[in-house]
């Protein structure tokens, strides 16, 4: 067993074991947990300070997650938009392929709350996957997403990735994960022999929190930087945790310093159980403006909505005042004029 498969035996799953740790009532914590699983490696219950702090609201169950029944488990419409389960074609050209449902650390305000770490968000089966990707010739893009694409081990892995390999109007393959972030032992030589082999490959990481950068995470990330790999990062921006202008402009210095590229920020999907975290659309321009121009370009990432029903992402910057009091008007890649409306 490696190294990295004994921390995820050793990981927190039980409200006992997390009240014992924090001397805490684990009452609350219980019907929480059952609904939406808790699962935290060692390394990442090592960067928590105190309760309540930006890594513990990522990570520790909150019983808001069960007062938050207005929104829908899927507002993207992924489930309708999958030809096969477990693959979700939206743009023509490129596709998600949910390979694995499990992930190092179930983070409380996830996109695919319904179903990561629960049997209902089943991976697609590898030949059916690899049949519809063959059969359409204008993909060209795969993303490998979960749950945790890197929580399958290297031969499962490699196996994707060269059965990808022989269908030649796939030109790039990217990989979704949070493991540098939360289990970055999983960033093995073996690993990264495998993906450097597999190029042109793209790693699209998870840090939303200056604390995250640590001497491992950066090692982990250095390691796949090494191996040739491009590497990207999308954060969600998350009430409490890194909806601060400074905080975030702290965040992405540091990731360009262990060679990570901002990508994404995203508002948060109006995901059932999520509420707690949501932000303005007008607190994420206010980080924005504190970004561009008071820092590198490099380190300046597209702050995008993805718009409900499976609409595509746009860029929130892009968005026009809409006719009702709080809604934005966009026009997404289709040409579609869509009215968003925030929440409250
Ligand atoms: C986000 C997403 C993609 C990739 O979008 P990019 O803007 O190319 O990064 C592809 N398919 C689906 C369904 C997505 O949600
Ligand atoms: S690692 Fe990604 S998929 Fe897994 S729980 Fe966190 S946000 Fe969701």
């Amino acid at each position: 067993m490696e190294a990295w498969e004994k921390s995820l035996k050793n990981c927190i799953t039980s409200p006992e074991e997390l009240s014992g740790l924090f001397r805490l009532q684990g009452g609350a914590f219980s019907p929480v947990v059952e609904r939406y699983p808790m699962r935290i490696t060692p390394y990442y219950l090592g960067l928590i300070e105190e309760p309540g702090d930006p890594i513990w609201r990522q990570c520790v169950p909150d019983p808001a997650e069960l007062d938050d029944l207005t929104q829908s488990p899927d507002p993207l419409d992924e489930e309708r938009l999958s030809p096969v389960p477990g693959l979700i074609h939206r743009y023509p050209d490129r596709v998600v392929w949910i390979v694995s449902s499990a992930c190092a650390v179930y983070c409380r305000f996830c996109m695919r709350k319904r179903g990561v770490g629960c049997a209902s968000m089943a991976p697609a089966k590898v030949d059916d996957a690899i049949a519809y990707i063959a059969g359409d010739p204008r993909i060209r893009d795969v993303v490998l997403s979960g749950g945790d694409p890197l929580l399958l081990p290297d031969d499962r892995l490699a196996a994707i990735l060269s059965a990808l390999s022989r269908i030649p109007h796939v030109e790039i393959v990217r990989i979704g994960t949070r493991a540098p972030v939360t289990l970055p032992e999983r960033i093995t030589p073996g690993l990264t022999r495998l993906l450097k082999r597999s190029h042109p490959v793209y790693v699209n990481t998870h840090f939303n929190h200056p604390r995250e950068i640590t001497p491992q995470s950066a090692k982990a990330c250095a390691r796949l930087a090494d191996a040739g790999v491009q590497l990207g990062n999308q954060t969600v921006l998350l009430k409490g945790v890194n909806d601060d202008p400074q905080t975030m402009l702290s965040l992405m210095r540091r990731l360009l310093a262990i060679r990570v590229r901002p990508y994404y920020i995203h508002q948060m999907d109006l995901v059932q159980g999520t509420a707690h975290f949501r932000t303005r659309v007008g607190q994420g321009i206010s980080v924005m403006q504190a970004l561009r121009g008071h820092t590198s370009g490099l380190a300046v990432p597209h702050y995008v909505i993805d718009l409900p029903g499976g609409k595509g992402k746009v860029d929130v910057l892009s968005g026009r005042p809409g006719s009702g009091g709080r809604t934005l008007l966009f026009t997404n890649y289709l040409g579609e004029e869509i009215e968003y409306p925030e929440p409250d």
